[in-house]
């Protein structure tokens, strides 16, 4: 270890080597070399002028549940913005710091009945995850409901992006190309009923406790929907459901789904990711994206 972060900066909440396993979805992940929490912005931008100074490498996480990270851990600098988690609601706006769980901006517009984001109810990501991956269901996505984001350059500058700058597209956005770290983002949503809103998310969360294996820690989705086709239809009908590799399987209930069903690793889940793409690959000519992003 080249650097003694938590001597660098005392009174900061900063852990050496911590497991990520407990902190994602997968609930697979090495350690993170360094892990850090900042309370508010101005710690974030001291550790960041640091680390780049230091060239220590920067992973941002949110709900790690888009994640797989591999076994042998993180380089550098992880850090977790669940302290930056303010709601604020004015009017028919929700500003939103990128570590409030997306799950609760939903609660919070429900009950200042604002409608817009149900499909979002279900989701276990935060708001910072769901800006980068343009997170969608149920026909709406973050990008037809958020107005604005803050975020901090890679230059540790402070900068808005308005909504048609953030390049949205299928589980994409300007913030995968630019490398900032967001700090916030505000949804304009519309005025709705609380029931109506309230039966629509639950709608959407029956339909997923349905159809999704939410008994079993996963990812979500483990691959992007391709052109024409859908990623689990194809894996079913190549016979995939139920393969497994060590403790990672493709899930019996939803074939898109990969889930930990026995202590699995990274590299199990690896493994199994890999051996889809083969097989659907040989089977139908089709190249099976990840839409989980693979850290290691
Ligand atoms: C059971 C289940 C159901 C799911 N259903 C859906 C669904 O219906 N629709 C859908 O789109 N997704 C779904 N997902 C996937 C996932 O919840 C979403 O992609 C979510 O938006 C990811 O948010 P996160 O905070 O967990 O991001 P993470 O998994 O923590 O991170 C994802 C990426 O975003 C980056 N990132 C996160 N926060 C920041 C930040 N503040 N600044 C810069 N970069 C950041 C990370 O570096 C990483 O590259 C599901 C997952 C599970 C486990």
């Amino acid at each position: 270890m080249s650097v003694n972060l938590q001597a660098k900066f005392p009174g900061f909440d900063i852990k050496s080597q911590e497991k990520l396993a407990n902190y994602t979805n997968t609930q697979v992940g090495g350690p993170a070399e360094w892990a850090f929490w900042p309370h508010h912005v101005q710690e974030l931008m001291n550790v960041l002028e640091f680390a780049h100074s230091e060239n220590l490498p920067i992973t941002v996480l949110g709900n790690a549940s888009n994640l797989v990270i591999g076994d042998a851990g993180l380089k550098g600098i992880v850090i977790f913005l669940s302290h930056l988690n303010k709601i604020e609601v004015t009017d028919q706006l929700i500003k939103a710091g990128a570590g409030a769980a997306l799950i609760d901006v939903t609660q919070a517009a429900l009950e200042a009945n604002l409608s817009g984001i149900e499909w979002a109810a279900g989701i276990p990501g935060s708001v910072g995850g769901a800006v980068y991956m343009n997170a969608g269901a149920y026909g709406g996505e973050s990008a037809d409901w958020i107005s604005s984001i803050t975020v901090l350059t890679p230059d540790n500058e402070i900068k808005v992006y308005q909504q048609a700058e953030l390049e949205f597209g299928y589980r994409h956005s300007l913030v995968q190309r630019t490398g900032d770290v967001i700090l916030d983002a505000t949804f304009q949503l519309k005025p709705g009923e609380f029931k109506s809103i309230e039966m629509l998310m639950e709608d959407f969360n029956t339909r997923r406790a349905l159809r999704q294996p939410l008994e079993y820690p996963s990812c979500g989705s483990t691959f992007k929907r391709p052109e024409g086709y859908y990623a689990g239809r194809l894996i079913m009908d190549a016979g995939l459901q139920g393969f497994t590799i060590g403790g990672a399987q493709v899930s019996t209930k939803h074939a898109g789904f990969i889930v930990n069903v026995n202590q699995a690793t990274a590299d199990d889940y690896i493994g199994v990711i890999r051996h889809v793409q083969e097989v659907v690959a040989q089977k139908f000519e089709v190249q099976l994206e990840t839409e989980v992003r693979i850290l290691n």
